[in-house]
């Protein structure tokens, strides 16, 4: 049975048992404990009409928890994530609750959750920030390093220092250079739907049996294996990963993202100039095939079609 036949099946709550295993699950760093399937949220809904002695009418599913810390960024990537407007408060309805977020929650100590959107990158002369990254590693099953900065550095590698009250700031790097990142979600920032996929599939990842574990590490693997290569990235990246395997599409993305002017759009394609090059990733974490998902490729319109339906009408 394809993804897409599986995904479906999911939201459509014609679930089928699966004798396949979700290899990739095992990648994240952290094991998920046992839960129990994820119901529709339809479903319970129905379950509590059934039920009179039930008054609360919200819906009793096993959502998961997911926070935003926000490290040293320009919160582009938080307003991306608004950016789904009421597929936000969907998402926040029948998937996740927002347990940290200084902008959008009242709270104000990291706590345990499942899910960490990390967005920009940590500076090693605040202290604050180096203790923080730390802590959400210790306290998050998976933690998602949310934007370009947070995955590469991207323009936050320019820093240096000027603030006038923190003049001693001035080394920024990516939190994968001081904790352990399960998925990678780049882009300048990502987009509002890719964080809203990423936050159906983690929901699906840890609170789904085994068939829609395997559907949500699919879906996922592309943006762990960025995870696992880790940290720096520069244009001879993006010419071996991308250009040279036929994926350009010659949007000129990487071309207006470099700061140093060294792509140009030569007939369609981008040149690089590896002379001019400061490897600071800017380009690499904006390439749209940079992390092109070659399991689903075939079938990932129906998948995010299949998402945007179990979003209902206003989850666009
Ligand atoms: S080509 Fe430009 S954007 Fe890409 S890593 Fe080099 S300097 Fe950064
Ligand atoms: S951003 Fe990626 S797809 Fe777009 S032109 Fe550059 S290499 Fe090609």
């Amino acid at each position: 049975m394809g993804l897409l036949s599986r995904l479906k099946e999911i939201f459509t709550g014609s679930q089928q048992a699966s004798e396949k295993k979700p290899e990739a699950v095992a990648d994240i760093k952290r094991p998920v404990t046992a839960s129990k399937p994820a119901k529709k949220p339809e479903d319970v809904k129905v379950e509590q009409k059934q039920d009179g002695k039930n008054k609360e009418d919200k819906p009793v599913v096993n959502k998961i928890t997911v926070g935003h810390v926000h490290m040293s960024g320009c919160t582009g990537c938080l307003v991306s994530l608004a950016d789904n407007y009421a597929g936000l408060f969907k998402i926040l309805d029948d998937y996740a609750d927002l347990v940290y977020c200084l902008t959008l929650a009242d709270v104000r100590h990291i706590p345990e959750m499942d899910v960490a959107l990390v967005e920009g990158s940590v500076c090693l002369q605040d202290e604050c920030s180096v203790r923080e990254i730390k802590e959400t590693r210790e306290k998050a099953k998976v933690v998602v390093a949310l934007g370009g900065c947070a995955a590469y550095g991207n323009i936050t590698r320019f820093c240096r220092g000027g603030q006038w009250n923190q003049p001693q700031q001035e080394s920024f790097v990516p939190i994968g250079d001081l904790i352990d990142v399960d998925l990678y979600l780049p882009s300048c920032p990502p987009g509002a739907e890719a964080i809203r996929n990423v936050c159906v599939m983690a929901y699906l990842l840890l609170q789904g049996n085994d068939d829609q574990k395997a559907l949500a590490a699919a879906y996922l693997k592309p943006l762990m294996d960025l995870a696992k290569r880790g940290t720096e990235a520069c244009g001879c990246d993006l010419m071996v990963d991308v250009i040279n395997q036929g994926l350009c599409m010659g949007c000129g993305t990487c071309a207006a993202s470099c700061p140093v002017r060294a792509i140009t759009i030569e007939y369609g394609r981008p040149n690089i100039n590896r002379d001019m090059c400061i490897k600071c990733g800017a380009c690499y974490a904006q390439c749209p095939r940079s992390f092109f998902n070659f399991d689903v490729m075939n079938q990932f319109e129906g998948i995010t079609e299949a998402i945007d339906g179990a979003m209902g009408k206003g989850g666009q």
